[in-house]
């Protein structure tokens, strides 16, 4: 018999966590179960930072970006006696399961914890898609909406300027970001981990576009792939371009969530709810198709990428 859960968000924060906590709440009391918010993610869950949420706990949340119930990052969640710690505190105050939002680190903790009797379910909140068997997660359309604003308006200036600007967007070693904004943008080149980083290949592709007669040129660059900084310089020494480097950075956390997000975080909040009702626990919420669907985490987190080669085709042909 369920009687109350928890909720936490944890790792990076994203767009339409808030949306999310609002669902599961109103879910969760609307089939007679108690809720209870947790602070700071698994840090909070250890040292027992727990708020009884109502329904009015969560209004005018939903277009508010970042989460209401805080995120941290707990290392030590790993260890046993810590994640036993954390257990037996969700014992004193009652809770029989819990929901988590976060990324892929976040899921493995609440595997850890169903697998020691609290049945977990992991919501996937991250701007940067980089979890597997889920087509979106919650905050990726968000971000792209940033990013694409940005660029949009980077593209005006270079325009009048005969700049080439160097943007690089997150991602943390996925190019979902990098792949849709290039597309959305009609970006020149794009770099990121599917396409690796050959600087003299972009250099030359650029010198190409200018004798093509191009005023401008965008160059869409995945985190952690290359120093954007380093490629803008050598463009402005190698080819006829002006290079500026732009870091979006953490701006693409921020804003209110788009109405794609809202809804999106709404059914997979509502989902995770029912699959607690149920007696599922270990499990992860995804879309799939526009579906949306659960799976265990430990079939989700060992996924390989999946592939994005007609995402680069497309692009390459509307260049
Ligand atoms: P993001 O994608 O934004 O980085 P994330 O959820 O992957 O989000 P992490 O810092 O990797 O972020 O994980 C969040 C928290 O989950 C960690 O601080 C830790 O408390 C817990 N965690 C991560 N890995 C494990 C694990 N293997 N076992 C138990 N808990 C874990």
């Amino acid at each position: 018999m369920l009687r109350k859960i928890g909720m936490l968000t944890s790792g990076g924060d994203s767009p339409g966590m808030n949306a999310a906590i609002r669902a599961i709440t109103r879910t969760a009391l609307a089939n007679g179960i108690e809720v209870v918010g947790i602070r700071d993610g698994y840090k909070g869950l250890v040292e027992g930072w727990y708020v009884p949420f109502e329904r009015s706990s969560v209004s005018e949340t939903i277009a508010s970006g970042g989460t209401i119930l805080g995120s941290a990052r707990l290392p030590e969640f790993k260890n046993e006696d810590v994640l036993m710690k954390g257990v037996n505190r969700l014992k004193e105050y009652g809770i029989d399961a819990l929901v988590v939002i976060g990324g892929d680190g976040t899921y493995r903790g609440a595997d850890a914890l169903t697998k020691h009797g609290v049945n977990c379910i992991a919501l996937p909140g991250t701007i940067d898609n980089d979890i597997e068997g889920t087509d979106y997660t919650i905050g990726f359309d968000t971000a792209l909406n940033t990013v694409v604003e940005c660029v949009d308006k980077l593209r005006d200036t270079s325009n009048s300027h005969h700049r080439c600007s160097v943007v690089e967007v997150m991602g943390n070693h996925c190019g979902d970001l990098a792949i849709y904004s290039g597309i959305s943008c009609g970006a020149e080149i794009l770099i990121t981990p599917e396409t690796g980083y050959d600087e003299e290949a972009v250099l030359e592709k650029l010198r190409y576009l200018e004798n093509q007669g191009k005023k401008h040129a965008i160059v869409i660059v995945s985190e952690k792939v290359c120093d954007v900084k380093a490629l803008a310089d050598k463009v402005s020494v190698a080819t006829g371009f002006a290079g500026r480097a732009t870091i979006l950075g953490h701006i693409q956390r921020g804003g209110s969530p788009s109405p794609s997000d809202r809804v999106l975080a709404s059914r997979m909040g509502a989902k995770a709810v029912e699959l607690l009702v149920a007696g599922v626990g270990g499990h992860c919420v995804a879309i799939r198709n526009n579906e949306i669907i659960s799976m265990p985490i430990e079939e989700c987190v060992s996924m390989p990428r999946s592939n994005r080669k007609a995402f680069y085709r497309l692009f390459d042909r509307l260049v």
